[in-house]
């Protein structure tokens, strides 16, 4: 049987709403949805928005967009309708700043219990502690100050209106033990850790407080997130510890490193996850991208839909080394979804492209884009590189000379094999106009001739694409139709005559 068979898994993605979700918080959701899924377990979204300083208007609706276009449904969690908020799931509500209550009852019960303190240390105070730390060369944390006020002392801060906070009584011996299913056995002395503000000034709760008590309400039976919080895991277990509650297990995720080393800034990302659409790549092979930042399918395939991820996925595989963001990798995974297209979905896909990029409008007819467009379908790695190079097939190229000639061909010559290609392609019937007569009647008309194939086939294909470097002439004739090449190739002989 295994491990998680028993109980059902339940899993959250826990952001905070401090702006639109980018590529790194899609990736801890991602892995989230995917372990809940592989376990037939449920995904749950909770909005961490107790620090009110950060917020960003926007940024709750921006996180559950981006997750329902990523398809990570999840099965409890916020839902909002313009600023009404509701809750899908019988654990809500699932914005904490709509559970203060619910902190402070919990945090009174850890006063009660000696478990927790408050504490009256002004900002001047702790700034000064602070710095004597580090000139001792120690870490900063709290002293402990405050631990040993007596209940006189207490009412005597209270009724002067001092400003209090409540800290966690972090124990001052043993040792906080987890296995994290990454990284197996992790151990912190428990004495190193601080006394955790658990209950801020403005009433709101901390992140560690808030976390635990959510975490247990709402079932959660493993957390995954980020490497940045093994070390605030200690004060997570002793929070588990004092209200006597089963901690949840742990799943630290790699941090995202850039190719070959070095910290991933948010500048080396697009400014959201969505975005990676406008910068050309499909949502396809972006999910596909990020599931293989630090986890990889038996064997060695690469290209990998969600669903045969979600099958193989296995959080004991995930690199513990670190993730690898790699726009390479992104861009030659991207080349291989395009290639998967049929020339139709490609040619829909591009469209908004080559709009953007002003070459057609929406008018523009789709048996003609899918022709144009499938020129190029074998090359590109991403939508954006589409225009530049397709450009030629909406403009009618004037190329000079010099350029339709072949190494050192005359231009009078040149002109003679263009008319040669001008009287093929004009016997050819319009419904007989593909990409294989072409090239047969072509090459025929040059094998009578007996003249190097270059001499022919460099004017033509210059005379139709204006480019030295393009699709062959067979294909660009074939995309053009028979009339747009006919005028392509005469224009080329007039500018090789003039
Ligand atoms: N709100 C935290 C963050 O945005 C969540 C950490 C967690 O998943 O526990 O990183």
């Amino acid at each position: 049987m295994s491990l998680f068979e028993k109980n059902k898994v339940r899993v959250r993605f826990a952001p905070s709403p401090t702006g639109s979700m980018h590529l790194g918080s899609l990736y801890i959701a991602m892995y989230n949805y995917l372990f809940a899924k592989h376990h037939m377990g449920d995904f749950l979204l909770r909005i961490e928005d107790t620090d009110q300083a950060r917020f960003v208007p926007g940024s709750i609706q921006n996180i559950i967009n981006t997750l329902k276009w990523a398809g990570f449904d999840y099965d409890e969690g916020p839902i909002l309708n313009g600023d009404v908020v509701s809750d899908k799931g019988a654990h809500g509500p699932y914005l904490q700043s709509r559970r203060l209550d619910i902190y402070k009852k919990y945090a009174d019960e850890l006063v009660a219990k000696g478990h927790a303190y408050p504490c009256f240390c002004t900002a001047e105070r702790l700034e000064k502690m602070r710095n004597e730390q580090t000139l001792r060369k120690e870490a900063p944390r709290y002293d402990g100050f405050c631990r040993r006020l007596t209940a006189a002392q207490i009412a005597e801060q209270r009724a002067a209106g001092a400003k209090e906070v409540i800290r966690l009584k972090m124990p001052q011996e043993g040792t906080a033990k987890f296995t994290d299913l990454i990284r197996g056995e992790i151990e912190f002395e428990n004495k190193l850790i601080d006394d955790q503000v658990l209950i801020k000034s403005d009433g709101f709760p901390t992140y560690h407080l808030a976390v635990v008590v959510d975490d247990h309400l709402m079932e959660i039976t493993h957390v995954i997130r980020g490497e940045e919080w093994i070390s605030s895991t200690p004060k997570h277990l002793a929070l588990y510890s004092f209200f006597g509650w089963k901690p949840t297990q742990y799943a630290h995720m790699p941090l995202i490193l850039k190719a070959g080393g070095g910290k991933l800034s948010k500048r080396d990302l697009a400014a959201s996850a969505m975005e990676y659409i406008d910068q050309g790549y499909t949502k396809e092979a972006l999910l596909n991208f990020i599931a293989l930042m630090g986890w990889h399918p038996a064997g060695d395939k690469e290209k990998v839909g969600m669903d045969e991820v979600i099958a193989e996925f296995d959080i004991d595989r995930v690199n513990k080394a670190g993730a690898t963001y790699n726009p390479e990798k992104l861009d030659w995974l991207n080349g291989m979804y395009i290639r998967a297209m049929s020339p139709e979905e490609f040619a829909r896909a591009a469209r908004p492209f080559l709009m953007k990029a002003g070459l057609i409008d929406a008018s523009f007819p789709d048996f003609k884009l899918v022709k144009y467009t499938a020129l190029e379908q074998l090359r590109v790695k991403k939508f954006t590189e589409l225009a530049p190079a397709i450009e030629f097939m909406f403009k009618a190229p004037s190329p000079e000379k010099n350029t339709l000639c072949w190494k050192k061909q005359e231009p009078a010559n040149a002109a003679a094999a263009l008319d040669g290609v001008l009287a093929t392609l004009a016997d050819i019937k319009e419904n007989e106009f593909v990409a294989e007569k072409i090239e047969s009647d072509i090459k025929t008309m040059i094998a009578k001739n007996s003249a190097p194939v270059g001499e022919t086939l460099w004017p033509m294909r210059v005379g139709l694409s204006g480019r030295e470097a393009s699709p062959g002439p067979f294909d660009i004739a074939a995309a053009l139709g028979k009339n747009e090449s006919l005028s392509r190739i005469q224009n080329a002989i007039n500018i090789l005559r003039s």
